[in-house]
């Protein structure tokens, strides 16, 4: 294992080693789920009609891994954007996982990672560069944001971009237990709950579209705010080496992340939403917790707040 600075790299990025491979194998493995799993959904789609019980599982389960990963995972546990109880912190940690897309504390290290390097040489995902900070074209630039960095022979280093949550034990019992919750969203949850309404027949269903079609979608609507949200959409800041937009389809789809120019200006901000047409589905939740109780210690956006002291981008 060895973490290089120098040409190419950046500090907190680990070249090669064994945890590279595990990385891979990691990554591999949920994708020949999500894709293999989708295929056989859409083969299955073909056959049948998909009925309620299929359909209100997908909208279910799709509204409660797009929240966990937004307010989740993005907004609590990588921004620190509010602060919440033990019951709701858990249960946003666990929605978040049953998107399968990696451990809370990868995810996190990841993401700081972005925003510390964004678009520039360490930035894990950027279309316009490799992991070694590599110019790319664009169609290898796109591939690479989106999924593609999943695969190539960098990982974050959790000591440097999540240190805070290798101390957290919540966060550390999610890592450890991290395929159960990935077993529970692909198979154990839609297929107890097509078998118990429905029998085996909607328990097959229910598992391929409502499980594995679910996370494959939510999966490539999150990827794509790296790939197309750093390439397509209105840039209301214009930011030194970044090349965040904000996309009103990609916000559409990721209940408000895809205001993504908005986020990179104040990465810390729970609401993100700054116009009246910027729908921040995600923010409003935060703000509906906030008055109810259930959260506090809410960071404003710096551009609802007029002023110059604002809390720098927790990104380290
Ligand atoms: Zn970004
Ligand atoms: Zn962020």
């Amino acid at each position: 294992m060895r973490n290089v600075e120098g040409p190419g790299t950046a500090t907190g990025v680990i070249v090669g080693g064994p945890i590279v491979v595990r990385k891979r194998f990691e990554s591999g493995l949920l994708l020949v789920i999500n894709a293999g799993g989708s295929a056989l959904a859409l083969w299955w789609l073909a056959l049948n009609e998909p009925g309620p019980i299929e359909l209100s599982y997908f909208a279910v389960s799709a509204c409660v891994t797009l929240v966990g990963m937004g307010v989740g995972l993005h907004r609590h546990f990588s921004h620190r954007s509010f602060e919440c109880g033990p019951v709701l912190r858990f249960a946003l940690g666990a929605a978040g996982m049953m998107a399968c897309q990696g451990s809370i504390v990868k995810w996190v290290a990841n993401h700081r990672r972005h925003h510390t390097h964004v678009d520039a040489p360490g930035d894990p995902h950027s279309p316009t560069l490799d992991g070694h900070g590599q110019p790319l074209s664009f169609l290898r630039g796109m591939v690479h944001a989106h999924l593609g960095w999943l695969f190539d022979d960098t990982i974050s280093d959790f000591e440097v971009y999540a240190r805070d949550l290798l101390d957290d034990p919540l966060v550390m019992f999610f890592h450890r237990t991290r395929w159960v919750w990935f077993c529970a969203s692909f198979f154990v949850l839609p297929g107890l709950f097509g078998y118990l309404l429905g029998g085996v027949e909607h328990a097959i269903g229910t598992i391929l579209i409502g499980g594995i079609l679910r996370t494959f979608l939510v999966l490539n609507a999150i990827a794509s705010l790296a790939s197309i949200g750093h390439t397509y959409g209105a840039r209301r800041f214009e930011l030194a080496h970044d090349h965040s937009r904000n996309n009103a389809l990609l916000a559409l789809l990721t209940f408000g992340e895809g205001w993504h120019n908005n986020h990179h200006r104040h990465p810390r901000a729970a609401h993100v939403g700054l116009a009246w047409y910027e729908v921040d589905v995600n923010g409003a939740l935060i703000h509906a917790l906030a008055r109810m109780g259930l959260v506090w210690n809410v960071v404003p956006h710096l551009a609802r707040r007029r002023r110059r002291d604002f809390e720098p981008a927790l990104s380290s």
